[in-house]
C-alpha cells in the first residue's frame, strides 16, 4: 500500500482502477442520494460512475463501507499552525496586525514551506483533500501541498500597504502566475487564486490591477473582507465606502471569474444582497470568528442570499482543521441567536414569564430563518461542491466523471456512524475522523488502508517533516 509523500506528482499509475461500492455519495438533481456504484479513477480524475452490476475481476471491493468526495476547505493558512496555542488574552486590539504580522515577518520561505506540511497533513487526516490556501510565500506552500499529496488553490497573499508582503507586491503576483502556468502543479491537483491580502492592506490601484489581471487569466480571486472594525474604519475613512463597495468599484467583484471571501463580518446587508451566488462566495469560518468574539451572521447571510462555504482558516484561531467541527459550529452559531437576543437579556433580568415567551418566539423565527440553510445536506454542500466548483481549471468535492478524485472510504462499523441510520448526518455533524478506512488524493492512495492516520504519521516523510517543522520552530522563537 502506497503512503504519502511522493515529491513530483509521479507516483500515479496510469491505469484504471475501479472502486465498488454498495455505498457511494453521488450528487443527483434531487441532493446526495447513497447508492451501489462502481467509481472508475484514471490518474487524477474520475472517468466514470458505473452502476454496480455487472462486477469485474479488477474491482476493488469496498464492500458495505462508505465512498464520499474528500472534504474541501474554503479558506485556510496551513503554515500558521505554527502560532498554535500561542497566547492570544493579551492581544486587545487587532489580533491579525499586533500578533500575527509580528511572527510572520520573520519566516523564511523555508519555515512556510515545513509549517504549511504539517497543516497539510492534519487536513488530509481529517478527511480534506483540497484546501483553498492564502499565504506569504506561496510557492512555498504549493511545493508543501505537492510533498504530502494535498491538493489545493493556492494564493500567494499580496500586500502593497501593510504586513509582512508589503514590500513584495510584484514577487507575489509573479509566483501566482509561475505557479498558474505550471503544468507541473497542475498535473499535482495544484491551481493558483489571485490572494490579494485585504481591503485596508492593498492598494486600490492593486486592486485594480489585480481585477485586470484576474479577468484575462480567467483565475478566482480570494481575500479577507470585512474581518475588522478597523478595516471598516480605515476604508470608510479613506474612501468613504464601505470595503465591499470598494472592491466593487475596483472591478474585483465584476472582472474575475469567481471571487472567494473570508468572512465579511462587517458586511451591511446592501453589500451582501449585492452579492451574486453565481460568482461570490463568502468563507464562513465559526471557530476562528470565534476567536475574534465575533462571528458573521448566518441568517443575515440566508436573508440576503449569499452562497456561503464553511471553512476552518488556520489552527492559530481555530485549533483545528477538522471540518466536521466546523460543520456542527454553524448548527450552534445558528442555535444561539435567541441567546444573545435582546429579549433572552430582558427575561433574565425580569424573570417574568411573557419575557421568555418573547424570547421563544425569536427562537422559533430564527430556526425558521435557517431551516434550509442548516439542512445536513444543505450544510454538508458547504465543505463539498460549493467550495469544490469555484475554479475553472478544476473541479473537485463531488463524485462525477471530470472531477479531481479525492476520494474518502469510511468504515460505518466504526462507532462515529452507530447505527447507520443516517450516514450522511453521521458524515456532517459526527466527528468520523476515525472511521478513515482509505484515502485517495489526485487518485492515489494516500496511507495504508484501514489503518490511514497512523500509517501516515509513522512514515518516514511525516516524521522528517515534523522534525525539521519542530527545528525551525524552536530557531524562529529562539
Ligand atoms: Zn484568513
Amino acid at each position: 500500500m502506497q503512503t504519502t509523500g511522493a515529491m513530483d506528482g509521479s507516483d500515479g499509475s496510469a491505469g484504471e482502477r475501479r472502486l465498488r461500492s454498495t455505498r457511494v455519495l453521488l450528487t443527483g438533481v434531487d441532493g446526495y442520494c447513497i447508492t451501489p456504484a462502481t467509481v472508475v479513477l484514471r490518474r487524477d480524475r474520475i472517468t466514470e460512475v458505473l452502476p454496480y452490476e455487472a462486477p469485474q475481476p479488477e474491482d476493488d471491493d469496498l464492500g458495505e463501507r462508505l465512498l464520499t468526495p474528500a472534504f474541501v476547505d474554503a479558506h485556510t493558512h496551513l503554515a500558521l499552525c505554527f502560532m498554535r496555542g500561542v497566547d492570544t488574552r493579551r492581544v486587545r486590539a487587532n489580533l491579525v496586525e499586533d500578533l500575527y504580522f509580528h511572527f510572520e515577518s520573520r519566516l523564511s520561505p523555508g519555515d512556510v514551506r515545513a509549517f504549511s506540511r504539517m497543516g497539510a497533513y492534519e487536513s488530509l487526516l481529517s478527511g480534506v483533500g483540497f484546501v483553498w490556501d492564502h499565504y506569504y510565500a506561496g510557492l512555498e506552500v504549493a511545493d508543501a501541498l505537492r510533498e504530502t499529496g494535498l491538493c489545493g488553490a493556492v494564493a500567494p497573499t499580496v500586500q502593497d500597504m501593510a504586513g509582512p508582503g508589503k514590500s513584495q507586491p510584484d514577487r507575489a503576483l509573479r509566483d501566482t502566475l509561475d505557479l498558474a502556468h505550471s503544468a507541473a502543479y497542475r498535473e499535482t491537483g495544484i491551481v493558483a487564486a489571485f490572494g490579494p491580502h485585504a481591503t485596508d492592506t492593498v492598494s486600490p490601484a492593486l486592486l485594480r490591477h489585480i481585477a485586470e489581471l484576474a479577468e484575462s487569466e480567467q483565475l478566482p480571486v480570494h481575500l479577507h473582507v470585512a474581518q475588522s472594525l478597523d478595516e471598516l474604519r480605515r476604508i470608510e475613512a479613506r474612501e468613504g465606502r464601505s470595503p465591499m463597495a470598494l472592491l466593487q468599484r475596483e472591478g474585483i467583484l465584476t472582472r474575475p471569474p469567481h471571487v472567494l471571501m473570508a468572512h465579511a463580518i462587517y458586511a451591511s446587508m446592501a453589500d451582501l444582497r449585492g452579492l451574486d451566488p453565481d460568482r461570490h462566495t463568502v468563507a464562513f469560518c465559526p471557530s476562528s470568528q470565534a476567536q475574534f468574539a465575533m462571528p458573521a451572521s448566518l441568517p443575515h447571510f440566508e436573508r440576503a442570499g449569499v452562497r456561503w462555504a464553511v471553512a476552518s482558516d488556520c489552527a492559530s484561531s481555530n485549533d483545528s482543521m477538522n471540518l466536521q467541527k466546523e460543520l456542527r459550529a454553524c448548527v450552534l452559531a445558528g442555535a444561539t441567536q435567541a441567546t444573545h437576543h435582546f429579549a433572552y437579556a430582558s427575561f433574565l433580568e425580569s424573570g417574568r414569564f411573557a419575557d421568555a415567551e418573547v424570547a421563544a418566539e425569536v427562537r422559533l423565527e430564527g430556526a425558521a430563518e435557517l431551516r434550509v440553510g442548516l439542512q445536513v445536506e444543505r450544510l454538508l454542500s458547504r465543505v463539498l461542491e460549493l467550495p469544490g466548483s469555484m475554479h475553472p481549471q478544476l473541479t473537485v468535492g463531488r463524485i462525477a466523471p471530470g472531477c479531481l478524485a479525492n476520494l474518502v472510504c469510511w468504515d460505518l462499523q466504526h462507532p462515529a456512524f452507530f447505527p447507520v441510520v443516517d450516514p450522511l448526518r453521521g458524515l456532517c455533524l459526527s466527528d468520523t475522523a476515525g472511521a478513515m478506512y482509505a484515502l485517495w488524493t489526485r487518485g492515489q492512495e494516500r496511507g495504508m488502508r484501514g489503518d490511514v492516520s497512523r500509517s501516515i504519521v509513522q512514515s518516514d516523510a511525516y516524521r522528517e517533516s515534523h522534525k525539521e517543522a519542530r527545528e525551525r520552530l524552536t530557531r524562529l522563537l529562539a
